[in-house]
């Protein structure tokens, strides 16, 4: 698998054409573009699969990474955090018990929408991040 560093150069390549992908091949506005490619930034730098270890992402919370540890205690490495759906859903169920709850006392909510996209963000970093995985250990192997 590449290191922290390769991740986020693969990812970051990957943002690029997929930005430009959207735009030539959606409706999506910039409003939703930059939605969306915050949350592929987040979910790359900050929500990646590697959660799961004492990785460069995990580290990147600081004395947050508390509420991380849980998440990095349950999940074997590479096992369900690095699968295409029930990975990023584990961490934005996590990620949810950081922020709902910060959300409700601060009385604001973003549009369902806006939580979608990001989400998707999410899903898009987080299958690019599992795809490298993938290759990179075929490709050793
Ligand atoms: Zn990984």
């Amino acid at each position: 698998m590449p290191n922290d560093k390769g991740h986020g150069t693969i990812n970051l390549l990957a943002l690029a054409v997929s930005i430009l992908i959207l735009i030539r091949y959606t409706a999506l506005g910039s409003v939703e573009l930059v939605i969306l490619a915050i949350a592929y930034m987040f979910g790359t730098f900050f929500l990646s699969p590697d959660m799961d270890i004492n990785s460069t992402s995990y580290k990147r919370w600081g004395y947050l990474r508390i509420f991380w540890w849980p998440y990095k205690v349950f999940f074997r490495h590479r096992g369900y955090s690095h699968h295409i759906i029930l990975g990023p859903f584990s961490r934005l169920a996590n990620l949810a018990l950081i922020v709902v709850p910060v959300m409700f006392f601060a009385g604001t909510y973003p549009p369902v929408e806006h939580m979608i996209l990001f989400a998707g963000g999410v899903w898009g970093a987080n299958t690019v991040h599992v795809v490298a995985d993938g290759v990179q250990t075929r490709v050793l192997i």
